[in-house]
């Protein structure tokens, strides 16, 4: 608390990420980061960046990283939009279409950042309750509403909303949908395609997951050329150069390697698969996950005790203590080793 804040700071409530312990001690199944390093492809261009380079400004436009995803996702350049992560992709989604005399919606269970970009931009906005099962009907959507932002598959419950869902979506309003996908290369259908069909639709992505890149902070949105001019203006007011040139050379290395991305999507899949079957055995009601974490509640025991002994057992997983989701862990799909130190602790801990 200072006099010198603004009165705007005073009313923020900041988004709380995930720990990062700096000693590696912890099986860090937290955070969702991919467990596995970057393409080989990515490491060879950092190798070879040239230092000298380091001097200069980046390209403001990060235009061969442009070029590179236009025709990754069969798009045009004027449909994409790259930012440092895709948390400032987002945040800069709610400054450029989401303020408006109508309310904002998004799923009552959701990615905690919502409600606080909500906060930093003096955004009105509206929850809207999931089912019993974390389950979104689409229908509930259907109200009067300045925008609609959800992630799909949903954090932190991990469900996948069909295409046929996100179309209902984009015809049920005339203001812009946000389909933030962070997750989406774990098992689902990217809605991308369906941004040249609805110019209100505009979908986000990230470097950070199934590339293994959180490190770089990469993210971008794919959608019609206006929603992508109101960005790059939102940009041009804020930081002209989001991307350094270091990130935007291990980026296009990345997306030139798909084979290993395939490969260790597949691979994170498998784990998951594997984890939810030993989380059932042990008792434990798990949601049917399409992203690179499960969410679990388990029958008996109370999940805010089984973090901290798992913290204590030296495994961080992450646990929400809000209303609804608060005997549920968030659980993140590491490597095979990871998830059989996880399996073996709680095999301990449990009754
Ligand atoms: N969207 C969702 C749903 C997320 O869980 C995250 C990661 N916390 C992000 C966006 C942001 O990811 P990044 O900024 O690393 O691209």
């Amino acid at each position: 608390m200072s006099q010198y804040w603004t009165e705007i700071v005073h009313q923020l409530d900041p988004y709380v990420p995930g720990e990062q312990p700096q000693d590696q001690q912890y099986v860090k199944l937290n955070t969702n980061e991919n467990p596995y390093p970057p393409s080989p492809k990515v490491m060879a261009a950092i190798n070879e960046y040239d230092k000298g380079l380091l001097k200069l400004y980046p390209d403001p436009d990060s235009k061969k990283l442009s070029a590179a995803l236009a025709q990754y996702f069969d798009v045009e350049v004027d449909n994409i939009f790259i930012g440092n992560g895709s948390d400032e992709v987002l945040a800069h989604c709610f400054q450029a279409f989401l303020k408006q005399s109508k309310p904002l919606l998004f799923p009552e269970i959701s990615y905690s950042f919502y409600p606080v970009y909500c906060g930093l931009y003096q955004i009105n906005y509206q929850t809207i309750p999931l089912k019993t099962d974390f389950t979104i009907d689409i229908d509930d959507f259907s109200q009067k509403n300045g925008g609609i932002i959800l992630p799909n598959p949903n954090a932190p419950t991990s469900l996948l909303l069909g295409l046929e869902e996100i179309e209902k979506l984009c015809q049920s309003t005339s203001a812009v949908v946000i389909i933030d996908e962070a997750y989406i290369d774990f098992g689902g259908t990217s809605a991308i395609p369906l941004t040249k069909k609805y110019d209100n639709l505009l979908v986000v992505q990230t470097f950070s997951k199934s590339r293994s890149l959180a490190g770089l902070r990469l993210g971008y949105a794919i959608g019609h050329p206006d929603l992508i001019e109101g960005l790059t203006r939102i940009k041009n007011s804020f930081n002209s150069y989001p991307i350094d040139s270091l990130a935007q050379t291990a980026a296009l290395a990345s997306l030139n390697d798909e084979t290993y991305f395939q490969q260790r999507c597949a691979q994170i899949i498998q784990t998951r698969d594997r984890l939810c079957a030993k989380l059932s055995d042990l008792e434990f009601k798990v949601c049917d996950s399409s992203a690179n974490f499960v969410f679990a509640e388990h029958r008996t025991e109370p999940a805010a005790q089984l973090y901290q002994a798992l913290k204590q057992a030296g495994v961080l997983v992450r646990y929400f203590n809000k209303p609804g989701i608060d005997n549920f862990l968030r659980i993140t799909v590491g490597t095979e080793s990871e998830i059989d130190s996880l399996i073996a602790k709680l095999r301990d801990l449990l009754p």
